[in-house]
């Protein structure tokens, strides 16, 4: 084993699609970045993640907007890296089915539509124009045009690869086992299962385990697990031609109870995977538990069923739950801390990290090139934190 210290311009800790898309992105900036991933590339929450591009599921304001600048980055992102990695516009439909739900759905979206999300209400018979396998009950619902989906997994291996062509150094199966700093010292000393490496410039991009990346530097970061269980249904012809979000879905995310009853912990999400239909999800705090719950899939497949009947044929083939780097007033951590800046966070994007990875990857580059971002982004710094309450 070789256990020589090796210098870097920028570290950053983490190889799920964050990690990747930082590494990207500052070499486009020219900088040649070194990136640490315990084990393989999206081997974490990136790797077990519904691929959806939305804008509907945003809260009005700067999360709206980062949504908006990443879907934007996402449209040209497949040719800059000359990589397929699924995308596919195919916009997000949200189907009702009474009209109770129909007003608390046009509710939440009306402060969206300021600012500039696009929305057809669809009737009865155009929504089954739309989507011949939606079931009769469904008496309408809204198409949001500008919304895609990805193959997450896809995306944070074409990141990686171009980071790579571009100068940047991925290191696999390297674990971060420490990390020091000392006041007034200009590097970083970072310690990992495959030797010593330096750099003046730290980026924690390790999505539900950053806190445990924070601590080595005694930083505390309100980054918590919320599970999220899928379930992959056997192949066959495709059904949807557009990615189903449930009307309750923005009610569950945006909630932070904890749920104990499976029909309130469902934020639900159907998705077309090639010739795979993904039924997602639910929001559980349960620590790191990352194990599949039966009985809530079957819940998960029953309640999709009821929006698509010819489920029912296709059987589970297999069962995912991963847990998603949430915070508590649902905002990612971007950016240094105001008294630590060389120590920056890229972090806490909870079920948008798929969405939000190209703006997130674009911003802490610039961040890394200039000390500063074309937007402003202070309503995200790891430093706001510091009065709050968040403990759960
Ligand atoms: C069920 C589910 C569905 C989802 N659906 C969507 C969706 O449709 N759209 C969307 O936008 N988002 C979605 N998300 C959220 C999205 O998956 C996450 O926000 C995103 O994957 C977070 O990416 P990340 O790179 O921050 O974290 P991760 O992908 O977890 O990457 C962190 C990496 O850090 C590495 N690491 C940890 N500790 C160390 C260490 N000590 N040393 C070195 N490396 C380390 C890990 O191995 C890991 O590879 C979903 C999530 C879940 C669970």
């Amino acid at each position: 084993m070789n256990f020589v210290k090796h210098c870097a311009d920028v570290i950053v800790v983490g190889g799920g699609i964050m990690g990747a898309s930082i590494s990207y992105y500052l070499t486009k900036q020219g900088i040649k970045p070194t990136l640490l991933e315990r084990g393989i590339l999206a081997e974490g929450t990136c790797g077990s993640s519904g691929g959806s591009l939305s804008l509907v599921d945003k809260s009005p304001g700067i999360l709206m907007m980062l949504a908006q600048k990443s879907v934007n980055l996402y449209h040209n992102l497949e040719q800059e890296l000359d990589y397929n990695f699924g995308y596919q516009r195919c916009g997000t439909l949200v189907p009702v089915e009474d009209e109770e739900s129909f007003t608390a759905v046009r509710k939440w979206i009306e402060p969206l539509r300021q600012n500039g999300l696009e929305c057809i209400t669809y009737s009865r018979e155009e929504l089954r124009h739309k989507e011949p396998f939606m079931s009769d009950h469904v008496i309408g619902g809204f198409l949001f045009p500008q919304e895609a989906i990805v193959d997450p997994v896809r995306v944070a291996l074409g990141l990686a690869w171009k980071a790579r062509c571009l100068g940047a150094t991925i290191l696999t199966d390297c674990k971060v086992i420490n990390i020091n700093w000392q006041p007034g010292s200009s590097d970083f000393l970072v310690s990992t299962s495959k030797g010593d490496y330096t750099a003046p410039l730290l980026i924690n991009a390790a999505g539900v385990w950053s806190p445990e990346i924070a601590s080595f530097l005694d930083r505390t970061i309100p980054v918590i697990p919320r599970q999220g269980q899928l379930a992959i249904m056997e192949p066959g012809i495709n059904l949807l031609q557009t990615l189903i979000l449930g009307a309750s879905y923005f009610r569950v995310k945006y909630d932070n109870s904890q749920y104990n009853n499976k029909s309130e912990s469902i934020s639900m999400a159907i998705e077309q995977r090639g010739p795979y239909v993904i039924v997602g999800s639910s929001r559980r705090f349960v620590g790191m538990d990352r194990t599949p719950d039966d009985s809530l899939i079957a819940y998960l497949i029953d309640q999709a069923t009821r929006f698509l009947p010819a489920l029912a044929d296709r059987k589970c083939v297999s069962k995912i739950a991963c847990v998603r780097p949430y915070t508590p007033d649902h905002l990612p951590i971007l950016g240094g801390y105001v008294d630590f800046p060389s120590f920056i966070q890229a972090t806490g994007h909870e079920g948008d990290g798929i969405c939000l990875a190209p703006i997130t990857g674009k911003l802490i580059a610039e961040i890394v090139a200039t000390g500063k971002t074309t937007i402003d982004i202070s309503a995200l710094s790891p430093s706001r934190f510091k009065e709050k309450e968040w403990e759960k």
